[in-house]
Parts: C-alpha cells; structure tokens; sequence
C-alpha cells in the first residue's frame, strides 16, 4: 500500500517510521511518503493560509497548493482522506474498508481547516473519504492521520507476525476485547482469574467469550444494541 500525505508539519509524522509501520515500510510493504504542503507555494513566506471569506476568526488552508500537490502527486485513482470533526466517525469497518486501498492520500488540515473547494476537486479525480477521529477538535490533521494509518495498515496481510492476534480484538467482533494478563499470577494482592492457569481451552474460551460480552454491556451498550443508541440520541428533551 502506498501512503501520501500532504502537510505543514512534516516532522509530526516522523513516528510513522517507527515500529511496526516503520519495519513494515523498510521491508515494502508500504510505501511512505510525508509532503510539506509549502513545496507547492511560489512566494517568499511559503503562505498556505488565508483569512476566511464571510469573515470570522482563524485561519483557512489555501486551495493553490493542494491543487499543485495533486497534479504533482498524480491524485488519480487514490482514496483521499481528511481528517476533520464534520467527518464519518473513524471505526473498525471503515479501516477494514480502507485496507483493501492501493493508496492513501491524507490531507492534514490546520487552523479553521481546508478551502472546501479542496475537497470538491479531489473528489472529481480520486475518492473522498472525511474521517472523523471523534467528538472533540484536535489542533491539526496529523495525530488523526497517524491514528487512521495505525488502524488501517496493521490489518494488510503480513504486516502484524501472528495476524491470529487480529481475531480476537476489541471491535473486530462487534465486541470489547476480554480483560488480559500474564505472570506473574499474584501480584501485589491481585491474582489472575483461576480460569486462565486451568490449561482448559474451552473453559478458556467459554470465560474470555462472558467476560468479553460483560465488559461490553458495562462500558459500551451501543456496540450491543446499536439502534437503542441512535434512539437515545434522537431523544428530545421534553419542554
Ligand atoms: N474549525 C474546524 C471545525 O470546527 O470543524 C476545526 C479545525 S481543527 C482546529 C484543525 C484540523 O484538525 C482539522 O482541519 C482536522 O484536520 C483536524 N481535526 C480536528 N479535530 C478532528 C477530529 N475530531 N477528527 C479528525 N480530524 C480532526
């Protein structure tokens, strides 16, 4: 798979090349490539931003350099991501969905965030996805992109050593992962569930399938009882 993204602060990027995703670019099976969006300006302060039209506070992200950027980077046929809280909410499905991408191209806004015009011409030459990392605003698209990335390459084929341990986690099911341990079995007063040190595998399984199922009911009932959720949410207070 191959990864672009289009920044003004390359340099956060940098833990892209660490661990796994670092190990999984030096033996190809990404291919990486981190763009300082001011490349693609032409005066003497490298400006990439602009007051908004209407007015109001903040900045916004000119849309000459993009436009550049994705004539330079042949755009064609990749699947654009940008990270902004407007987005679909960033899940499991959708990094499964985006796994079977060839390419990525990430779009990392800053400041009020990206011309819309952006948006609207990459969508006449690639795919447009908006993500949204949750319900809260980050300073810039980076952290999003790297949690994107995260999410989205550990699930290509030889990337993780054991994929086994894909199956088992939290979302992939529809459930929150079990509780984990390992030794030592006491610990400061706390012992491993006796379960565990029982070598019965289905016992084991039986043990780990509950507590997954508990645990979900307890932290997250929506993932149990999705239409419940959105009804919740639609609810109005009554006046
Ligand atoms: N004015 C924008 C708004 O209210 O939607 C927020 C801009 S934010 C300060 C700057 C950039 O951070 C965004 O353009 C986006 O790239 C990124 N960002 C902020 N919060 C995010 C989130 N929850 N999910 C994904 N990206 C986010």
């Amino acid at each position: 798979m191959r990864l672009d993204y289009l920044t003004i602060f390359p340099d956060y990027l940098d833990p892209l090349r660490q661990s796994l995703t670092g190990k999984a670019a030096e033996g190809g099976l990404l291919e990486l490539h981190v763009h300082d969006l001011r490349t693609w300006t032409h005066d003497r302060h490298r400006t990439v931003d602009d007051a908004p039209f209407g007015g109001g506070a903040g900045m916004v992200l000119r849309p000459e350099p993009f436009g550049e950027a994705f004539d330079a980077l042949d755009l064609d046929g990749a699947t654009v991501v940008v990270p902004t809280p407007s987005g679909t909410p960033f899940t499991q499905a959708l990094a499964r969905s985006l796994a079977t991408r060839e390419r990525l191209v990430f779009l990392c806004g800053r400041y009020e965030g990206i011309d819309q015009r952006v948006l609207d011409h990459a969508a006449t030459r690639a795919e447009v996805v908006e993500v949204s990392l949750g319900d809260y605003v980050l300073n810039g698209g980076e952290v999003a992109a790297l949690a994107v990335t995260e999410a989205v390459v550990r699930l290509l084929p030889g990337f993780m050593g054991n994929a086994e341990s894909l199956v088992e986690e939290s979302h992939e099911d529809g459930l929150l992962e079990y509780p984990v341990y390992t030794r030592p079995a006491s610990w400061r007063g706390l012992d491993v569930p006796d379960v565990l040190l029982s070598g019965d595998h289905a016992r084991i399984a039986a043990w780990r399938s509950e507590a997954a199922r508990r645990r979900t009911a307890q932290r997250r009932p929506d993932l149990l009882h999705p239409s419940a959720a959105a009804t919740a949410w639609d609810v109005v207070p009554a006046t």
